[in-house]
């Protein structure tokens, strides 16, 4: 592949990952940006890194949940009045993925993509400067209620299936791990081999480093078009401006339909805004990331402060963010942890890229054989990124991807 080219639009945790991946498959890499690097979804997750993320969104038994969350103004779903019917056939497509069969097999497509997540970052980090922002922590879930935090049988099946190793904890047990917890929760489930990230933008930041000295160059731009002929793309647009590629990557998360659609494949790709509070100096300092599985949002420790992230808000790409949504997090922060101090709080929203089955696009573009799609890890990508770059990367350098790619095609919306 010596001198060979790639262009990957996207520097977000997929894009720089793909690009990183990329070099080690000998191709010479321009990583393109509308933005500054990681500044996207990957800016501001929760950091939780998760081989043992293979329990769908889209399970039997949400959809009974779902209308209580949606008229709950505190829930942990919202869709922007005058959106709703926009997201509608959006809804429609993930009602019949939350059927039992459907959600068991996206289940093995996760751990699929996930379960390689931390070997995949010590790949990429190890030796450089990004060596030591993963962590195996292991990860805390709790309820407010007994016997709930493992979720549904099929949720527990979903782990057990995919060799997952959970503990189940009581609340004393739950005390003793994590003391800085109110004692409002009556039960927990460990999952020890999963990890967190100490600081999501740091890393992807330092990977586009280590990628820009392997000699990738770095630009800023926004990719408006292509120009094709036949089944190839000749040339994209950065702000109207053509630049010639020989290959191109869309990693650009949930703005990635606009130039799939350019290339003759349109995909149902939602922007499913989430929120987070950062609390510096926070006067406690839980051990682990928690997520409190009642009310869908994760609690992280990072090298900035307390992180609280959550929060599923359908209202398009460019709606404008609803603060409320991430002062609700101050209040959960209170009650999740005693003492907690909000003198210093940063506040933030992003846009996980969402497909309507809950799985990602990966692979060749149906109607051109030098573009390749990468994008679409909604709640996961953070986990996922390291992952679908090796994949996408062995894609494009025309290898047997080392993963089963036929549930990430585009076929399955009919692309
Ligand atoms: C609140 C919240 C909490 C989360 N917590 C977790 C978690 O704990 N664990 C986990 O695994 N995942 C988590 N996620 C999901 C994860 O953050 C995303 O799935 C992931 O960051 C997506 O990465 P990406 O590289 O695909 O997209 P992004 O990080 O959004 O990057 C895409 C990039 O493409 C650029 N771009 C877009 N359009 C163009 C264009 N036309 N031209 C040029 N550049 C363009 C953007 O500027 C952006 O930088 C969370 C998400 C949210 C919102």
């Amino acid at each position: 592949m010596s001198g060979a080219t790639v262009t990957v639009v996207g520097a977000g945790i997929v894009g720089v990952s793909s690009a990183l991946w990329l070099q080690r498959a000998g191709f010479v890499v321009t990583l393109i940006d509308s933005g500054a690097v990681g500044e996207g979804a990957s800016f501001g997750n929760a950091g939780n890194i998760s081989p043992g993320s293979v329990v769908p969104y889209l399970i039997p038994g949400i959809w009974k949940q779902a209308p209580g969350w949606l008229l709950n103004p505190e829930g942990p779903l919202a869709v922007r009045p005058g959106y709703f019917l926009k997201v509608l056939p959006w809804l429609m497509t993930a009602v019949k993925s939350a059927g039992e069969e459907a959600a068991l097999r996206t289940s093995r497509a996760m751990h699929a993509l996930h379960g390689g997540t931390l070997e995949a970052y010590d790949a990429l980090t190890r030796g450089t400067e990004a060596e030591g922002l993963i962590e195996l922590s292991g990860q805390l879930f709790v309820s407010e209620k007994p016997n709930a935090a493992a979720g549904s049988a099929l949720a527990q099946r979903m782990r057990a299936e995919a060799g997952v190793k959970t503990v189940p904890l009581d609340w004393m047990e739950i005390r003793e791990l994590e003391p800085s917890l109110a004692p409002i929760f009556k039960s927990g489930m460990l999952l020890p081999n999963n990890g967190r990230c100490k600081n999501p933008h740091q890393m992807v930041k330092s990977l586009a480093a280590v990628a820009e000295r392997n000699g990738a160059t770095i630009l800023r731009g926004k990719v408006t078009g292509f120009q094709t002929e036949g089944k190839t793309v000749r040339a994209i647009l950065i702000d109207g401006v053509a630049k010639p590629v020989e290959r191109v990557v869309i990693a650009a998360g949930a703005a990635s339909s606009a130039l799939t659609e350019n290339l003759g494949t349109p995909l149902p790709l939602e922007a499913e805004r989430g929120y987070h509070i950062t609390i510096a100096d926070p006067g406690v300092a839980p051990r682990l990331p928690v997520t409190h599985t009642d009310c869908k949002f994760v609690c992280s420790p990072m090298n900035m402060g307390l992180r609280l992230a959550g929060t599923a808000e359908f209202g398009g790409l460019d709606a404008a963010p609803n603060w409320q949504r991430a002062e609700l997090l101050k209040t959960q922060a209170q009650r999740m942890f005693p003492g907690v101090k909000l003198d210093k709080v940063s506040r933030w929203s992003g846009n996980r890229p969402s497909l309507p089955d809950g799985l990602p696009v990966l692979g060749t573009a149906p109607k051109f054989d030098n573009a390749f799609f990468a994008f679409g890890n909604s709640h996961f990508g953070m986990s996922a990124g390291p992952v679908m770059g090796k994949v996408i990367a062995e894609i494009v350098a025309g290898k047997k991807p080392s993963i089963d790619v036929s549930p990430f095609s585009t076929s399955r919306f009919g692309g």
